[in-house]
């Protein structure tokens, strides 16, 4: 073998992420997990997000559901059909700039609530009018849309509909929103139009992907947790009420708790910040050095889109800055540039002398006629990281699996997933559950009965799913009754 390739294959070897450091890191996480369930402040913050329910697929009714990313605001009406399958309208709107950071908290949310208003009179005008009229004429207001808000920000969460902006990110600054319940301030936008509309919930999108996957998955059994493995890392699960201990310290907190259950927001992306277990290459080391954060979401500075081609790049210099080797130079203004798409075409490209890796190549790092064994070690270095990305996704899926006894039952356990990682890398699922059977108290037989599913739209079905939830909780703050109707 030449000097590359030994070198690469070296280099590959250090991303191993072998069985027995799976299970450690299944026992810290597990660990770390009833830390976070009984107090605030932990490594995994295993945020409750007062959704006390499940769907199984069987629920009917119209909801809406907006969402407030980064640059877009997105307006959906959902009609469930009862039966797992729903039809859904939408539409999207650019947030203008001036809104994002000069404006008021008030100029904001007036935008947002017209283009309520102007999706409910382009798609659902009668229920509309009829709603105008009911309230000309001072009768009573009825036949309220439940709408759920995904609200892609810090928030400390109250209640299912409460929460309050920790602070603005992505480009967002409107200061005088700090502190205020994010909820409230639609709802008041909301009102000052008369729109016959309820803020009903306050969704983050991986719960959302958990209740679209429960939802839409086959057969009645709901789902036990939703992952995302796309730009970055997280996931929610159902837990038992009674096990998060930290909520009877939460003060103002209010929640219906007739279900025993509640889904819990883990935010994994952080587990083991304190690299007790996640293993740590030079390359993992330099990447969270030079990152805007160090030392923090380092669970998903090693799993997620975000990060693995910028891995990947970092193995490449080395590859390159050895004297004795010399591999093409990856360009240097790549730096956080390298697509995590580049190691899926690497990964999925067996032909001969792999036209797809120099294509991707050339696109991606403008290297021109790479030799085929510099193809190889390309592919070499992917598959490592692409891997160990994969297996270390099974930890927080088998830590909650055992964790919440589920696997304890002959009945199978539903897993939905979201993300392109997930989506698109070759086998990512596979090497997923390769590294589930290793685990001792899944193995082989608790691995089968595993079912994983793809769920898409998290906020869009998945928030009128918790506004559907929400609609059932008497704890809900109503409008109409706050005002006295
Ligand atoms: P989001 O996280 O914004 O919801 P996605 O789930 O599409 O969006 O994830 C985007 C991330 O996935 C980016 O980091 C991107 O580099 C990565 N990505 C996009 N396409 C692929 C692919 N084919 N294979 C692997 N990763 C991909
Ligand atoms: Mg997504």
């Amino acid at each position: 073998m030449s000097a590359l390739l030994v070198e690469a294959t070296r280099i590959a070897r250090e991303f191993d992420y072998p069985a027995e450091q799976v299970r450690r890191g299944v026992a810290e996480y597990i660990r770390q997990a009833d830390e976070g369930l009984a107090k605030e402040n932990t490594t995994l913050s295993q945020i409750p997000t007062f959704v006390t329910a499940v769907p199984n697929g069987t629920e009917k009714g119209l909801y809406l559901a907006v969402d407030l990313g980064g640059t877009n605001f997105r307006v959906c009406s959902v009609q469930l059909h009862g039966d797992t399958t729903f039809s859904l309208t939408q539409s999207k709107i650019m947030i203008p700039r001036e809104l994002m950071a000069s404006g008021t908290s008030k100029d904001l949310f007036t935008f947002l609530a017209r283009q309520i208003e102007s999706f409910l009179r382009i798609h659902h005008n009668d229920h509309f009018e009829a709603h105008q009229r009911r309230r000309a004429n001072n009768a009573a207001v009825e036949d309220l849309f439940d709408l759920g808000f995904t609200f892609s920000f810090p928030v400390r969460q109250f209640g299912i509909n409460s929460g309050t902006l920790i602070r603005w990110t992505k480009g967002f600054n409107i200061p005088d929103a700090v502190g205020h319940d994010v909820c409230a301030l639609l709802q008041s936008a909301i009102d000052d139009l008369n729109l016959p509309v309820r803020v009903a919930a306050l969704v983050n999108d991986t719960v959302g992907t958990l209740m679209a996957r429960s939802y839409t998955s086959p057969g009645k059994t709901g789902t036990l947790l939703g992952g995302i493995f796309g730009t970055g890392t997280n996931g929610a699960y159902l837990e038992k009420i009674e096990k998060i201990t930290k909520l009877d310290s939460m003060k103002d907190v209010h929640y219906d708790k007739s279900t025993g259950e509640m889904i819990i927001n883990a935010e994994w992306g952080s587990f083991d910040n304190q690299l007790s277990v996640l293993p740590d290459t030079i390359y993992d080391r330099q990447l969270d050095e030079e990152s805007n954060n160090p030392g923090i979401q380092m669970f998903e500075k090693r799993v997620s889109g975000m990060f693995l081609g910028e891995i990947l790049r970092r193995a490449l210099l080395a590859l390159h800055n050895d004297p004795q080797i010399g591999l093409f130079k990856p360009s240097e203004t790549s730096k956080w540039g390298l697509d995590t798409s580049l190691l899926s075409l690497v990964e999925e490209d067996t032909a001969k002398h792999y036209p797809a890796v120099k294509a991707a190549l050339k696109d991606h790092l403008k290297i021109e006629n790479p030799s085929d064994e510099e193809c190889e070690a390309v592919k070499i270095l992917v598959h490592a990281i692409g891997k160990r990305a994969a297996r270390l996704s099974a930890v927080p899926i088998a830590a909650v699996l055992i964790h919440t006894g589920k696997l304890q039952t002959d009945e199978l356990v539903d897993v939905g997933v979201d993300g392109s990682l997930v989506e698109f890398y070759p086998n990512f699922e596979g090497y997923i559950r390769d590294a589930l059977r290793e685990v001792t108290e899944v193995g082989p037989a608790g691995e089968k009965k595993i079912r994983i599913g793809i769920s898409k739209d998290g906020s869009g079905v998945g928030a009128a799913l918790i506004a559907l939830v929400a609609s059932k909780d008497e704890t809900l703050q109503n409008p109409q009754q706050k005002e006295g109707k």
